[in-house]
């Protein structure tokens, strides 16, 4: 069994060091457990977060344990109740080949699904992330404007489709004209700024002549510095993630804005909420998986995915994936089904 085990603790961004690639035994499972093949395993964010021992809403992965992640895999053997032999489940089975499950936070995929890699983004927690978040916090109502960053990725992405089905006019945010040209094209915002071209807070302006009345914030730093002084009374912003930040090894430089920040909350009568999807959001995924799976056969909403083959290339592309290198949901292949 190969597995990538946390050898330090980055400072700043991971490198070579951070993770080591191990081999051991491949685990027999015991009674009320099952043993998985993984055959996916998804590359996100939040594992930047599990690296550190910084206070977070979740325990850090220890030094010398797998590392933490979600994977598709099959069932090879199993002593457990509701999976057998050749299931496919999502599962948390981390970063390696084998894994051993009790069952916990598993589910049963069945034997033969369509695009089974997609549970790992738009059927998954992405899409949960996704759906719930700009439902619940966003509370988008018809003809308001929708602005989301990191737009092509398996977040926003689907933020902004679920917009669109909802009746907003939706702006995405993005870095480059191909992920931009994705963004209005295939994934149909009507409209997407380049945050790294230059004059990037007045074409964000120029695209929102109505204001903002949401902002899904993935990314923090300059890019809501732009859309700050464009949110309208009222404005919703649902904060799910900050990735400009991970690498941060300390606050940005000064002038302090914090009351810049304060001051727009209380004049806007502003509600900013964060949420962990799973914490805040999971009893709703039976309703999630229901209607996502719906939008997605009929084509109303669309996903991009980035496959990666090769479980010794998964730490340099997770790397790849904090600089801002995936484009659309990065999931790594380790066999054939
Ligand atoms: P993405 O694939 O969208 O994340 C990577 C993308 O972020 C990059 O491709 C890049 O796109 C963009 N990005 C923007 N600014 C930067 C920057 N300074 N450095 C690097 N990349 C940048 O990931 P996900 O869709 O999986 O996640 C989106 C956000 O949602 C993340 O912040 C994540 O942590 C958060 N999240 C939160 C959850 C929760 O429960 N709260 C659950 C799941 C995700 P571009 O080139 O366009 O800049």
């Amino acid at each position: 069994n190969r597995r990538f085990v946390l050898a330090e603790r980055p400072v700043g961004e991971p490198d070579d060091d951070t993770l080591r690639l191990e081999e051991e035994a491949v685990p027999e499972p015991g009674e009320g457990q099952m043993l998985l093949r993984n055959v996916y395993l998804s590359l996100d964010p939040y594992m930047r977060g599990r690296m550190s021992d910084a206070p977070s809403y979740a325990a850090p992965v220890e030094i010398g344990e797998t590392m933490i992640g979600g994977t598709v895999s099959r069932v090879v053997a199993s002593n457990l109740d509701g999976f057998e032999e050749g299931d496919w489940v999502s599962a948390f089975g981390g970063w390696q080949d084998y894994a051993l499950s009790d069952g916990t936070g598993a589910i049963n995929m069945g034997k033969s699904p369509e695009n089974p890699s997609w549970a790992l983004g738009v059927l998954g927690m992405p899409g949960l992330t996704a759906w719930a978040g700009l439902t619940q916090i966003g509370e988008p109502q018809e003809g308001e404007t929708l602005v989301v960053s990191a737009a092509s990725g398996p977040v926003g992405g689907t933020v902004g489709q679920i917009g669109k089905i909802l009746g907003c006019r939706v702006v995405g945010i993005a870095g480059g004209p191909e992920k931009n040209a994705h963004v209005t094209g295939t994934l149909g915002f009507d409209a997407c700024v380049d945050y790294k071209a230059d004059g990037f807070p007045q074409a964000l302006k120029d695209a929102c002549p109505d204001g903002v009345d949401i902002y899904w914030e993935n990314v923090g730093g300059a890019v809501f510095d732009a859309v700050m002084p464009l949110l309208n009374p009222r404005a919703r912003v649902p904060v799910c993630g900050l990735i400009s930040q991970y690498n941060a090894t300390s606050l940005p430089e000064g002038p302090d804005r914090l009351n810049l920040l304060l001051g727009t909350i209380l004049r806007k009568r502003m509600t900013m909420r964060g949420f962990i999807v799973f914490d805040d959001f999971g009893h709703l995924y039976p309703e999630f998986a229901a209607q996502m799976g719906a939008w997605v056969r009929e084509g109303r909403v669309r996903y991009r995915e980035e496959v990666i083959d090769g479980l010794e290339r998964a730490s340099e592309a997770f790397r790849g994936l904090l600089r801002g290198e995936a484009f659309g949901k990065r999931v790594v292949k380790l066999t054939e089904a």
